[in-house]
This record gives C-alpha cells, sequence and structure tokens, in this order.
C-alpha cells in the first residue's frame, strides 16, 4: 500500500494551520449562498455533465468546510478522499464566477496545502495507478 495511505496523521498540524486562516475561510465558507451561479463557469463541471461533485462550492464545501467542522480532527481515509476533490475535481483555473465574491481557487489551494502537510497528494511518477485526466 502506498506510503501516504498508511502514514499517521497528525492532527494537531491540520488543526494548526486551520485556525492560522480561520476567520478569512469560516467568513467565505458562511457567505456562500449555495446558489450554484459558479458551477456553469467551471469547465470541468460543464465537461461532467454536469455532475453536483464538480460544482466549485460543493468542492469546497465538502473539503474545506468539512475540515473546519471536524476542527482538523480528521483520518487518513478522510484525506483522501478530499485529495481527489481539490486535485482531480480542480485545476485551479480561476475562471468560477461567484457573485459574491467566495474565492474558490484560493479555498482549493489552502485545502491542498493542508494535505501535502499530511503528504497526501497526487502521486504522478511512473508507478503509480492514479488518473488525474
Ligand atoms: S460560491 Fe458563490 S456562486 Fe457558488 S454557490 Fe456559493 S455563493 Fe453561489
Ligand atoms: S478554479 Fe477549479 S472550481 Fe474554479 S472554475 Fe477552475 S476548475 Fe472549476
Amino acid at each position: 500500500m502506498a506510503h501516504q495511505e498508511t502514514k499517521s496523521v497528525d492532527t494537531e498540524k491540520i488543526k494548526e494551520m486551520l485556525n492560522q486562516r480561520k476567520g478569512t475561510m469560516k467568513r467565505f465558507l458562511s457567505h456562500c449562498a449555495h446558489c450554484s451561479i459558479c458551477a456553469e463557469s467551471c469547465f470541468l463541471y460543464m465537461a461532467h455533465n454536469k455532475d453536483p461533485q464538480y460544482m466549485p462550492s460543493y468542492k469546497v464545501i465538502h473539503s474545506l468546510g468539512k475540515l473546519y467542522r471536524k476542527r482538523g480532527k480528521v483520518d487518513r481515509k478522510f484525506l483522501m478522499k478530499i485529495k481527489g476533490m481539490v486535485w482531480r475535481n480542480c485545476v485551479l483555473c480561476g475562471r468560477c464566477y461567484c457573485p459574491i465574491g467566495v474565492p474558490i481557487p484560493s479555498m482549493i489551494t489552502f485545502t491542498r496545502n493542508i494535505c501535502r502537510s499530511q503528504e497526501v497528494y497526487p502521486q504522478l511518477d511512473e508507478t503509480s495507478s492514479e488518473s488525474w485526466l
């Protein structure tokens, strides 16, 4: 089994990172009105037949939002799950339009940084069976 799937999770580190940007990120999360306007500006959402999992708001609410709700107390299974959400399901193109200014790409970037702190990131070497297309 890959190293990143078995290593223990440093929940204190995750909590520390979440706390560093708590005010800003929680404000952005709470500002989301779930209106779905951002969805059609995401080419991945459109390219996947409007699969709700590709909606920009879905991606941040189910990754960063859950990290805050769980106060960083997450297991490796959870991190492996959100890895796909914040890498495969988003290319950080910055095209998602939110009328109230929820900055989806910067929230996804922050979530990627938290994953990386636990050595969770896409395996792009030749031995990996993961597909990121
Ligand atoms: S991020 Fe903005 S556009 Fe997207 S659902 Fe939330 S409020 Fe609506
Ligand atoms: S930054 Fe991510 S969520 Fe926003 S439009 Fe691009 S791929 Fe979609």
